[in-house]
């Protein structure tokens, strides 16, 4: 395993597709759930499991957390954070998993994965290998259901 030919320039944001998209309400990852301030949230249309949402950084380019600036930094995680709550309370999740990875999309975004009582992977990290389409139908319902929960005041 390497890192892409491109690594630098997805890295410096010259070619990075998150930054390229703009703020779609229904790119091929999944509906739209969440347009907030700083941040976009997706609902997985495929993955190993269903109940997994991607929380993205639309304030330009950025890698890390860490290069936010104090303020961004707050709105982030406080945005991050609704999401995970509407969808802890949705999907009556039995424990949540929070996770910054981008070792392939390397701009800022948050994975946010429901576990459930009877899991794929219980006790352990969700592999990333069993990918599945999931039934149109329930993504459907489910975003539905997020965006009004997403949409109602605190
Ligand atoms: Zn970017």
């Amino acid at each position: 395993m390497s890192w892409p030919d491109n690594w630098i320039a997805r890295l410096d944001g010259s070619e990075c597709s998150l930054c390229a998209e703009g703020r779609p309400e229904n790119p091929a990852r999944g509906p739209r759930i969440y347009a907030g301030a700083r941040c976009d949230a997706y609902l997985a249309r495929s993955g190993t499991q269903p109940g997994w949402a991607t929380v993205i950084w639309r304030g330009g380019h950025v890698t890390e957390p860490t290069d936010l600036s104090e303020d961004d930094s707050v709105e982030f995680w406080r945005e991050v954070l609704t999401v995970g709550r509407a969808m802890q309370t949705h999907f009556q999740a039995f424990k949540m998993n929070y996770s910054i990875l981008g070792n392939r999309t390397p701009h800022l975004h948050a994975i946010i994965a429901v576990r459930f009582e009877d899991d794929v992977a219980a006790g352990e990290p969700i592999p990333a290998s069993e990918k599945s389409v999931f039934p149109r139908a329930d993504v459907a319902r489910d975003a539905e259901a997020l965006k009004r929960l997403l949409s109602s005041p605190d």
